[in-house]
């Protein structure tokens, strides 16, 4: 078992990011997290952070490769974990090249500089290092009405997003067979949670509905996303770091395949519970279908057996504990979300 104890993180300000920096503190360990504050990036996720020894932030570029350099020379951290990326799939169908700049350029950029430190470790030191490359099962495509995604499945990306998640793990793959840096690389199914943007269905639902206005679906609704609760991913991606085999992939995913209109329902249903609204009406009614998205990918199921059976890991969340308890955080982290939505978040800046 190797576990690292410094950590340089890639996009923590993110919402996943942020989420396995805040875990990974709160354990000890010691974080570098580099993140270049993207619209994305949000400093208030990481106030409590504030003075803490164990946190350093720097604002920066994964493709700085002179940054790269400089960070993984004066930190010498015994792991890479790659969390930045543009995300949001809407976005890179209006805009794909800031995809490609950051998810594939940016990678390369990061890959080499890893492999360049790698290659100066010596003894122990070099055995136990890791660059783990976060990603996503929308890499594999859509799925039909059976079946699941497993780690042998073809890549097929739909998106310019998902293509460019695709071009990354391959570069990875490629850095691992060809200059034999210890890569490990994780591909996840739908995250949802505490700090995420209000841009993507679970927390623009909940956030809508709270307000009481028209809660947009796209298409029929029945389109069908696999959810994990974000603490089990970054339970799942620590696991995979401390004993995962080299030059692997692991799939990872909380068995939580939902209908988009259902995960809305019950979204609903658990405001209407907590803040019911005048007259009694239920916010279902609110539900207003809207154009679907070119190119929805229908269906996306995954086999994380390989994570369960090799590394012992298990969700601590189903997706009804995990709804329920996003929904709370939300309504009881009603500042950080109005700093989201008024665009006052961009202006944080955490202390030295
Ligand atoms: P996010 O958009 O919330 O966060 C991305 C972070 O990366 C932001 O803080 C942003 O400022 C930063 N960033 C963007 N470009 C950068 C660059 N060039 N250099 C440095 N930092 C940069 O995304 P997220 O939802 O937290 O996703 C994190 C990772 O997990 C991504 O790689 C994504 O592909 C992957 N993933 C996400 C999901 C999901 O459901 N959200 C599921 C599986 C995998």
């Amino acid at each position: 078992l190797n576990a690292p104890k410094t950590l340089l993180v890639t996009g923590g300000a993110g919402f996943i990011g942020a989420n396995f920096v805040l875990q990974a503190v709160a354990d000890g360990l010691h974080v570098i997290n580099l993140d270049k504050l993207t619209y994305a990036g949000n400093l208030n996720t990481l106030e409590q952070l504030k003075g803490n020894d164990l946190h350093k932030f720097v604002q920066g570029d994964i493709g700085d490769q002179v940054l790269m350099t400089n960070l993984l020379r004066e930190y010498q951290p015994d792991a890479i974990v790659n969390f930045a990326a543009e995300s949001h799939v809407d976005r890179s169908i209006d805009g794909p090249r800031a995809f490609v700049d950051t998810n594939v350029v940016g990678t390369l950029g990061i890959l080499e500089c890893a492999r360049d430190f790698w290659r100066s470790l010596e003894g122990p030191r070099r055995e136990s290092f890791r660059f783990l490359h976060v990603s996503t099962d929308e890499v594999y495509g859509s799925l039909g009405s059976e079946g699941k995604f497993t780690e042998s499945t073809p890549y097929a990306p739909n998106s310019p997003y998902s293509a460019s998640k695709a071009a990354s793990d391959h570069l990875v793959r490629a850095f691992h067979h060809t200059y034999g840096l210890p890569t490990v690389t994780t591909n996840c199914s739908n995250n949802y949670g505490p700090y995420q943007f209000p841009e993507k269905l679970i927390p623009l639902i909940i956030q809508k509905a709270f307000a009481s206005e028209s809660l947009p679906v796209y298409g029929d609704g029945l389109n069908i996303r696999d959810w994990l609760y974000v603490g089990d991913h970054c339970t799942a991606i620590r696991r995979v770091l401390e004993a995962g085999r080299i030059g692997e992939t692991y799939n990872v995913g909380g068995n939580a395949e939902r209908e988009n209109i259902n995960v809305v329902r019950t979204i609903c249903a658990l405001l209407d519970a907590r803040s019911p609204l005048p007259g009694g009406q239920k916010r279902e009614t609110l539900i207003t279908f809207v154009k679907d998205r070119p190119g929805h990918d229908r269906r996306y199921a995954i086999d994380s057996s390989k994570l369960q059976d090799e590394l012992g890991w298990r969700p601590s969340q189903t997706f009804e504990t995990g709804i329920a308890h996003t929904v709370d955080w939300y309504l009881g982290n009603s500042a950080w979300v109005s700093r989201v939505l008024d665009g006052s978040y961009r202006m944080e800046r955490l202390g030295a």
